[in-house]
């Protein structure tokens, strides 16, 4: 199942067109989507079950020509993302892989849609793409194989980067330098997991005005989904609306020869194959 956050409100994408899923249910489920996804089983049980199935009220090229794609999640209690977690990233930054996973924040009001556009803050301003893990469960301690039965499902993300606040100061600290307004953006829907077979094996891309920067596969990951999950609920309580973003591969600007980063007019698009599409313009 597709969710999507149109307008403000919880959406279903169906073969046939959207669903607006508070007024097709009578009431029955939440139209903010937060509250949605941490009803999400039901949620999945009423539309698959529903005959007639729910009626809809738009196509999805008319909601995606009038831009108002939310993010997937609104306000997660938790943003977690991984550093490094690419093998050939890893080298393109000239840094040794990490032996644990190398985890940091994006603070969520940074957190946006699909089609936003975000303010550029710096010549070293930076694009990666990423897979985005949203949770549906509250656990702590989740062994590696069942991690994956405590996620909702995925989405298209980007770790917009400010290079240079980044990397400010000694040690670096990552978060306040992804952090900035509209840097987090995601969707363009959440994919539940029953429609994604192994979140290890997506192909990932991202394109800076047409050209391709970014094209690998989410198998070169160094530590998996499932993994990064395991390891950070053995630390932090993962609840439901958390969001993970996990690492970007090559192809960053900063791995470019020359280097290569973002400015204004710029349009920044980031694709995970069955995931859909991000587009967001840099002003
Ligand atoms: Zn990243």
């Amino acid at each position: 199942m597709r969710l999507a956050n149109v307008a403000g409100r919880t959406t279903i994408i169906s073969e046939e067109g959207l669903i607006d899923v508070h007024t097709a249910s009578d009431g029955a489920f939440s139209s903010s989507i937060d509250k949605a996804i941490n009803n999400l089983e039901a949620l999945k049980k009423w539309f698959y079950d529903t005959d007639p199935a729910p009626t809809t009220v738009a196509t999805l090229e008319e909601i995606m020509s009038r831009n108002d794609l939310g993010p997937v999640i609104e306000n997660p209690s938790q943003v977690f993302a991984i550093g490094l977690n690419y093998r050939t990233h890893a080298e393109e930054m000239k840094l040794v892989l990490p032996t644990q996973p190398m985890v940091f924040t994006k603070f969520p009001s940074s957190i946006t849609g699909a089609n936003s556009s975000f303010k550029i803050p710096s010549e070293t301003t930076d694009w990666e793409a990423e897979l985005v893990v949203v949770f549906g469960k509250r656990v702590r301690n989740i062994s590696v194989e069942d991690a994956l039965s405590c996620v909702a499902g995925y989405c298209t993300g980007n770790d917009l980067s400010n290079r240079e606040l980044q990397m400010a100061g000694s040690p670096a600290q990552f978060s306040l330098g992804k952090s900035h307004e509209n840097f987090s953006p995601i969707g363009p829907w959440l994919t539940t997991t029953d429609d994604i077979e192994n979140p290890n094996d997506l192909r990932i891309s991202c394109s800076i005005n047409g050209t391709k920067y970014q094209n690998s596969n989410t198998s070169d990951m160094v530590f998996t989904v499932a993994e990064l999950v395991s390891y950070v609920s053995s630390v932090c309580e993962i609840r439901p609306g958390d969001i993970m973003f996990t690492g970007s591969p090559h192809g960053v600007g900063q791995g470019q020869t020359p280097k290569m980063f973002l400015k204004p007019g710029d349009v920044v698009e980031t694709t995970i194959d069955g995931l859909g599409t991000l587009r967001n313009k840099g002003i």
